[in-house]
């Protein structure tokens, strides 16, 4: 499969680290739309939010104990923001589920 964060878990292409558990990796993003954006994936394919159910839904669980942990890692004590983008009129780019961890500014309140 032709999957660039799958290439990211495998280390076959670089990233800059910044959390890793059994389940979840975290890495920076490599374009960057605010001072912190950091990109969290579960370590096993799923495309997109799309296609959570019952069977894998844990590692959500396992993002959203990690996003805590990130966040305050990186200072990020006065908020931040989680965006997952799906499909094409959500703008996903990369066809692996990643949450993105915005902060480190004031972030603007409308996206659209
Ligand atoms: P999406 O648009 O799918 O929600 O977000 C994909 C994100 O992945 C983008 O913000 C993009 O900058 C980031 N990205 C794409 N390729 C790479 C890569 O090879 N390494 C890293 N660290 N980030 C990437
Ligand atoms: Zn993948």
């Amino acid at each position: 499969m032709d999957c660039i964060f799958c290439g990211i878990i495998d280390g076959q292409i670089p990233s800059e680290k910044v959390y890793e558990d059994d389940l979840v990796l975290a890495f920076r993003d490599i374009n960057p739309e605010a001072p912190v954006h950091i990109l969290v994936v579960p370590k096993t394919h799923v495309s997109s939010c799309d296609m959570i159910n019952g069977d894998n839904s844990s590692l959500v669980s396992a993002i959203f104990e990690a996003i805590p942990k990130i966040a305050a890692k990186e200072g990020l004590s006065n908020g931040y923001r989680v965006i997952t983008n799906v499909g094409e009129d959500g703008g996903q780019s990369v066809k692996h589920l990643h949450f993105h961890i915005l902060g480190g500014k004031k972030l603007p309140v409308h996206l659209c």
